[in-house]
């Protein structure tokens, strides 16, 4: 038996047991695996597990998390320049290939490194929905450009 989280056509989640790949690519070809939610035979295998898929959907906001930091507050941002710097300092610059590189490694047909670079914000959100653990690099005001 295998266990597939399915979505249906709608966007509900839900989990299905099989006998076989052969069985489930028999059953989906023929509309006999239905939203257990909606009753729709429009169904695919979801890309990761349903409970993950959600609490990285409630943990991507559709706004950008930002902070003001006074030009009083040394320490701190001191300590965020010392933590990109860090980051900078262990990560290899792949550029505008970060999405594609990140993905590579993720899947493992690329070997196991850290890496950084330019991702826009759609490219990101598709990165985490897939399971790839990325990271925002903490930039300060001053540098930019
Ligand atoms: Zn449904």
């Amino acid at each position: 038996m295998i266990r597939f989280s399915l979505v249906c056509a709608n966007g509900h989640d839900f989990e299905s047991w099989f006998a076989s790949n052969e069985s489930y690519d028999f059953q989906i070809e023929r509309d006999l695996v239905t939203c257990p939610h909606c009753s729709v035979a429009r169904i695919n295998k979801a890309v990761m597990a349903p409970a993950v898929t959600r609490s990285i959907r409630n943990a991507l906001p559709t706004k950008q998390n930002v902070a003001l930091i006074g030009e009083g507050d040394a320490e701190l941002r001191k300590m965020a320049r010392d933590l990109h710097a860090k980051i900078v300092d262990a990560t290899v610059d792949v550029g505008a290939e970060f999405p594609a590189e990140a993905r590579k490694i993720h899947d493992g047909d690329a070997p196991e490194r850290a890496i950084r670079g330019l991702a826009s914000p759609d490219e990101a959100r598709a990165l985490l929905e897939d399971g790839v653990s990325i990271l925002p690099l903490p930039i300060l005001p001053d540098e930019r450009g």
